[in-house]
């Protein structure tokens, strides 16, 4: 759902025009801005852009030349995808849980076509070039729908985004993740920080404890696939000694950006993944890992390494260094020297 599209809405009251000033809003209310809606307000802000696509193209030009390939590539599959979603979809299943349809093929082929004429580097991509056993040092990294099984079953907007990476010398140097349904945009250039929909995305530095966070387990499907570790991590994660909440949501991997935006509870992950069946793969990685971590955020191995999106281990994400150890250490043995416990 383009931004520019998006209906008027009204927040306790008020009516919010897609683009609205806020304070005009708040002024609109019957009861004056209340406390309330001051702050619902700052949540809607969270939930939807008050940037038209055309003002994050420009940003996204402004920061730099790839970023704004990026960026586009997203928007139009990002386009396929919105359009799509009050259609009826033959879906297919490539396993237990793991559905796709041609929404994704489609997404694909339009993204695929338009780095080809925009760009040199090869092109991975979920659906069409997936094959990763020889990748070299610069390419673009591709998930034209994250989130599909959640996309077919209407599982919500907030989940399904387009996620869009470059690779150089072997290192992400910029990332995009797309939400199209909610027409959010954050992405990334590394070292230079992380963005949502124009403006600097930062996690709060304030330290949230394992006692009171809530963690997603991002688990396979096939109950079957599913490895010894993340199956430990699960049981100790929901004890005495665990997090506040551990819950199973549709798998996506825009996860990481609602631990970015940090606008609930939410505060890690863990990705369940394997090297002979991999779950996610290195577009399902790449941007989130270098959007979360440029935003201030942390992902690492269960060894405590950093991610490497081509390795098909399980890895968790969090809002701090400390809480993704935090998690690590209540759900299994953090087995790095020096950080063992
Ligand atoms: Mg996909």
């Amino acid at each position: 759902m383009p931004a520019d599209n998006l209906t008027d809405c009204r927040l306790d009251g008020a009516l919010l025009k897609p683009g609205s000033d806020l304070r005009t809003a708040a002024s609109q209310h019957p009861f004056g801005p209340t406390p309330n809606f001051i702050f619902s307000c700052h949540l809607l802000r969270f939930q939807y852009s008050i940037m038209t696509n055309s003002e994050i193209f420009q940003h996204a030009q402004s920061l730099s030349e790839q970023l704004s390939t990026a960026v586009q590539a997203a928007s139009l599959a990002g386009k396929i995808i919105a359009d799509g979603y009050d259609q009826t979809h033959a879906i297919d299943a490539k396993g237990v849980g793991d559905l796709v349809s041609e929404i994704d093929r489609r997404a694909d082929r339009a993204m695929t076509d338009f780095l080809t004429a925009e760009s040199d580097a090869l092109i991975i991509s979920e659906e069409l070039n997936p094959e990763v056993d020889s990748v070299p040092d610069e390419c673009w990294i591709v998930d034209p729908l994250d989130a599909s099984s959640a996309f077919l079953m209407r599982a919500g907007k907030e989940y399904p985004s387009v996620l869009i990476a470059k690779r150089e010398q072997g290192q992400t140097v910029c990332g995009v993740v797309h939400f199209p349904l909610t027409n959010e945009w954050f992405y990334a250039i590394a070292g230079q920080g992380a963005w949502k929909d124009g403006t600097a995305l930062e996690v709060p530095t304030e330290e949230m404890a394992l006692c009171e966070a809530w963690v997603e387990m991002n688990q396979y499907g096939d109950s079957s696939l599913e490895t010894a570790a993340f199956s430990t991590m699960r049981q100790r994660l929901r004890s005495s000694d665990g997090a506040r909440l551990v819950t199973s949501n549709v798998p996506h991997a825009g996860v990481a950006m609602r631990i970015a935006e940090s606008n609930s509870a939410l505060a890690a992950a863990v990705h369940d993944n394997r090297p002979d069946d991999i779950k996610q793969g290195p577009w399902d990685i790449a941007a989130p890992v270098l959007i979360l971590t440029e935003a201030g955020g942390a992902a690492m191995t269960l060894e405590g390494e950093s991610v490497d999106p081509f390795a098909g281990q399980p890895f968790v994400v969090s809002r701090s260094q400390s809480l993704a150890e935090a998690v690590l250490v209540c759900g299994c043995e953090l087995r790095t020297a020096g950080r063992a416990v």
